[in-house]
């Protein structure tokens, strides 16, 4: 039975870091969350692919157990992402997105979907995260994430977004530009007073901040020596905490906070290939030994 409802942009990817250049490589917000989540619970896929979407891809998710169903296949190309980073891998340049066949998605959830009690509206359409939420019976935890080409062009859907979930996730350059303000406490007590109940704000490889009206947590990046490529990691940091909370089953600030440090843990794993490749590599065991590490470099 699937735990873990998951919407986002499923793609192929064209990237360029400073360690290596990859096209057409398997990639968009949902799959990277998805992938993340599954490490903790059984997670499903909401998105869309074109004819074009490779059956490979297809089987690289199905070798990590996430429910496909949710998957709709249609006429046209796959949504596609082409983007590049230079020596300061925490900023993303983006050279082309092609919507393609997510220009008019209507996301379906599957009847099996629809009683899951944690959902993930990965960063998307915010027309699209709300129409996934209509479609969910009861969820006990709604995440949300979201990126700069929303809050440019649908500021206030990303808005109503942030006002109907349980926990509002952005990073720290989005909070920045939704809210107007260079200051990251000030945007975190503007997401909280939309009546989220926690805000999650991502600093790349630097980890991230939550606050709540009484307290606030950080959790760092791990200090890694050899990052090839940070895309997904922030989808990486959202579907560990997603799928870790779905393990624990109770929504408390604890949880929260030891779902950040396996949302950090798993993102650092993550990037330590180009797109999603070494997640073919990370097993329980690479989880448990950085999550001692991080007990290590969080002691003081
Ligand atoms: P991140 O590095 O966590 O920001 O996420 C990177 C992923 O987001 C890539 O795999 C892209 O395919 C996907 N992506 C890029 N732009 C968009 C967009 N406008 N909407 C949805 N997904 C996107």
């Amino acid at each position: 039975m699937v735990e873990v409802v998951i919407v986002g942009s499923i793609g192929l990817d064209n990237i360029e870091t400073p360690f290596g250049k990859i096209r057409g490589t398997l990639g968009g917000s949902a799959v990277y969350s998805a992938i993340a989540s599954s490490f903790f619970s059984k997670s499903g896929i909401v998105g869309v692919v074109g004819r074009d979407f490779p059956q490979r891809h297809l089987d690289l998710m199905q070798r990590k157990e996430i429910d496909l169903n949710g998957i709709e296949k249609k006429e046209g190309k796959t949504f596609t992402w082409t983007g590049k980073y230079d020596f300061d891998l925490n900023t993303a340049q983006t050279l082309e997105t092609n919507l393609n066949v997510l220009e008019d998605f209507e996301p379906k959830i599957p009847e099996e979907y629809r009683k899951a009690e944690y959902v993930f509206l990965g960063n998307i359409d915010p027309e699209l995260q709300l129409s996934v939420l209509e479609q969910m019976e009861k969820p006990k935890l709604v995440l949300s994430d979201t990126m700069n080409y929303w809050i440019e062009s649908k500021r206030t859907k990303v808005l109503e977004v942030v006002k109907k979930v349980d926990i509002a996730l952005m990073n720290d350059a989005e909070a920045r530009e939704l809210f107007k303000t260079t200051n990251l406490v000030k945007a975190a007590k503007e997401i909280l007073k939309l009546d989220s109940d926690y805000a999650i704000i991502k600093k790349g490889e630097h980890g991230a901040v939550m606050f709540t009206e009484e307290s606030h947590f950080s959790v760092p990046g791990y200090p890694l020596e050899d990052i090839k490529d940070p895309t997904g990691a922030g989808d990486s940091f959202a579907g560990a905490l997603i799928g870790f909370l779905a393990k624990e089953k109770e929504i408390n600030e604890s949880n929260i906070r030891k779902a950040m440090v396996y949302g950090s843990i798993v993102a650092s794993l993550e990037v330590e290939g180009m797109g999603v490749t070494n997640f073919d590599f990370v097993n329980q065991f690479k989880i448990k030994e950085r999550f001692k590490e991080f007990k290590k470099i969080m002691q003081f």
